[in-house]
């Protein structure tokens, strides 16, 4: 609805070529030196044809990247509701102070004593993560949540090698984000996928049928994609345990359990954190993030380096000899300004206000669920955690499917939710409201929902036909995916 209220001149200026030959954004002096043969200076360099560049005023030029900045949906134009994503409100004071120039401008080799106060943020962050999760040592390191599971399963692995017994399975729930599977497949390690029950949960009985000696470990989100708590957690992990495995919890829905309970206490021994999620910081689009890794004292010693360590006399410094290491996993110390971020987002909102968030997040999808309960097919009873699945079920004879739906909603301004996924619940539609919407946002978005299936019944063609309201309505979006034009090129001349 946003773009339709700005009217034709708004329309007018949707044309994205604004290129006049001539046109000039930029007025250089006349030339108060002598005039130089180009061609003879550069040699080969020189170029013969100008150069294809738009040309351009600068308020064409203003006008033309503020109006694409508005073509996004943004977390700050709007409910961002997609599930698993988290994509909640970022503070801007996280971005004040991960701008201050000694976090930002710090040289990622300073000599650690020119650091000390990234390297004491980077300890105490640590630190809060381990308290936060009940692991015992957090590394840093991981670049995103993919990365923190890739280092997690190679900590795994090399710790049954250093028992001189490799395994080679790793038991997944069907449930699972397919990141899990990618990242215990990267490892070498083949993937026993394990059903989860009706009530999807994942049930003891399913784990020990699963269960023997080639087993190196069972990866588990908790609440799972489904946004269930997996209520057997402690007696799944006892049977993993006992069969000499090892449990890898996915922490990405983590802001379901701050400051009520903790995955190491559940029997977890490894566990990644996504700090664009959980700890707020501007993500989509393909970054950028930070995924931590937390393990328990058995895993400790393959962790990823460099860790920080704190001498006797207070001063930090960079921990690199760690023999048994899984080594490093980039150059340098990862994306450390969302390190800035999540520590300045936990320390301001300190254990108290931690635990709020997490209440806020699970009042908000179990109110949504309420709200959308019977105009959608909800595929498990009871109340979830942060995130709720419906489906299109209940909209079967009217031809109108989830993705329908998802298009209508971009009429309506509003980012769609995940789609199609988990994979479990046919047509699924998970929502994940997170715990920065007010009552008032969750209203209107649940209205439109209710306005949406209300017009599936009535006129079924015109949700088919969404979104009319776009630039582009339905793209080819397998196309999109694998051959994305990212960058504005000339028009072919031909
Ligand atoms: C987002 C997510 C991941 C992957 O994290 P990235 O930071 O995107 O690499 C893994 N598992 C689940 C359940 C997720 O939601």
């Amino acid at each position: 609805m946003r773009n339709a209220t700005r009217g034709l001149a708004y329309e007018e200026a949707l044309l994205f070529e604004q290129s006049q030959p001539g046109r000039r954004g930029v007025d250089l002096p006349a030339l108060d030196v002598p005039e130089v043969d180009a061609a003879a200076l550069l040699g080969q360099a020189f170029r013969e044809e100008p150069a294809e560049l738009p040309e351009l005023s600068e308020v064409d030029v203003i006008r033309h990247f503020t109006r694409l900045s508005t073509w996004n949906a943004a977390v700050d134009l709007g409910l961002y509701p997609l599930g698993s994503c988290t994509m909640k409100y970022n503070p801007k004071i996280n971005e004040r102070l991960a701008r201050l120039p000694g976090f930002a401008l710090a040289h990622p080799h300073s000599p650690a004593a020119q650091v000390q106060g990234l390297l004491q943020l980077i300890y105490e962050l640590e630190a809060s993560l381990a308290a936060i999760s009940g692991l015992d040592r957090v590394s840093l390191q991981p670049a995103a949540g993919a990365q923190g599971e890739l280092a997690g399963i190679m900590m795994i692995r090399a710790y049954h090698e250093s028992r001189g017994e490799p395994r080679h399975k790793v038991m997944i729930p069907d449930s699972a984000h397919g990141t899990n599977p990618a990242s215990a497949a990267l490892n070498g390690y083949d993937v026993v996928s394990v059903p989860s029950g009706s009530d999807g949960l994942l049930h003891p009985e399913a784990v020990e049928a699963a269960m023997n000696g080639d087993v190196a470990a069972l990866m588990i989100t908790n609440p799972n994609t489904l946004g269930l708590f997996e209520t057997h957690i402690g007696r799944v992990c006892e049977i993993v345990h006992a069969g000499g495995g090892l449990v890898y919890g996915d922490g990405a829905n983590l802001n379901a359990l701050l400051g009520h309970s903790r995955p190491g206490d559940m029997g977890i021994d490894v566990m990644h954190f996504n700090l664009h999620k959980t700890f707020s910081t501007p993500h989509g689009g393909g970054g950028p993030g930070a995924g931590p890794v937390g393990v328990k004292e058995i895993l400790a010693p393959f962790l990823p380096v460099p860790l920080v360590a704190r001498d006797a006399d207070g001063q930090y410094h960079w921990d690199e000899e760690r023999p048994q290491t899984i080594g490093r996993l980039h150059g340098n110390h990862g994306n450390v300004g969302m390190l800035v971020r999540a520590y300045a987002y936990i320390r301001s909102l300190g254990p108290e206000g931690l635990r709020r968030c997490t209440e806020m997040a699970v009042l908000n999808a179990n109110y949504l669920l309420s709200r959308l309960r019977g105009a959608f097919h909800v595929p498990f009873e009871g109340s979830v955690m942060h995130e709720c699945v419906l489906s299109d079920r209940l909209l079967a004879e009217t031809g109108v499917t989830t993705l329908d739906v998802a298009k209508r909603l971009i009429d309506h301004g509003y980012h769609p939710p995940t789609i199609y996924f988990p994979l479990v619940v046919a047509g699924a539609l998970m929502i994940e409201p997170t715990e920065s919407e007010s009552r008032e946002s969750l209203d209107r978005f649940a209205d439109t929902l209710l306005d949406i299936v209300r017009e599936t019944h009535e006129d079924p063609q015109a949700v088919m036909a969404a979104p009319q309201r776009t630039r582009l309505s339905r793209l080819d979006e397998t196309r999109a995916a694998r051959r994305p034009v990212l960058r504005w090129q000339p028009d072919p001349k031909e």
